[in-house]
């Protein structure tokens, strides 16, 4: 199984990313705000405790988020592979699911992380905001938390996959094809 780790903070490109490697190497999508964000519209007991903390901008509980991770491998086991994108995003997820994984007697093949500065970052986000309607991506307060969210709890997991030797990184500023391309060509070598 190929089983990817898309790594950065928000705004650096994970979800377009993700998609084209779905089509390039037919894996199964695993994001994290997107689940999340489902439940919201479903307006599960789950999702309203997930929007109070989303719309502050920061992390929700680990045990939720492990436990929507654990449904989403259960309910697809045929699959090729997955890509993990938004998780994990604190030390403590990467270490349930390497546990988790194990259980399914596979693991991570590698961490890609996307490399961007905070300017583009904040750029990337409010225009994203506009469009998309996404209001944690509205307000310069709420993105300032989640970009301190990244530096102090999600940052870390990268040592956690440096020390596995399967952490590589990708310039994330330039097209989404050249950025792709370089993804491509670090996903081939965890191959
Ligand atoms: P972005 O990568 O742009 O920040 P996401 O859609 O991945 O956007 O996440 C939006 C919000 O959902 C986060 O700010 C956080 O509140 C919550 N969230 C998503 N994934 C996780 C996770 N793995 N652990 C904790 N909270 C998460």
């Amino acid at each position: 199984m190929l089983n990817l780790v898309l790594f950065g903070p928000p705004g650096a490109g994970k979800g377009t990313q993700s998609q084209k490697l779905i089509e390039k190497y037919q894996l199964v999508h695993l994001s994290t705000g997107d689940i999340l964000r489902n439940e919201i519209t479903q307006g599960t007991e789950l999702g309203l405790e997930a929007k109070k903390l989303m719309d502050q901008g920061v992390l929700v509980p680990d045990a939720v988020v492990i436990g929507m991770i654990s449904n989403k491998l259960d309910s697809n086991k045929g699959a090729n592979g997955f890509i993990f994108d938004g998780f994990p995003r604190t030390v403590a997820q990467a270490e349930a699911l390497d546990i988790l994984l194990e259980t399914k007697h596979t693991a991570i093949s590698g961490m890609i992380a996307l490399i961007v500065d905070n300017e583009e970052l904040k750029k990337r986000l409010l225009l994203r905001g506009k469009e998309s309607g996404r209001p944690d991506d509205a307000n310069p307060e709420i993105i300032s938390k989640r970009i301190e969210e990244y530096n102090n709890k999600t940052a870390p997991v990268a040592n956690f996959y440096k020390a596995q030797n399967k952490f590589q990184s990708v310039n994330g500023i330039g097209s989404i094809d050249e950025i792709f391309a370089s993804i491509a060509a670090v996903t081939n070598s965890f191959n």
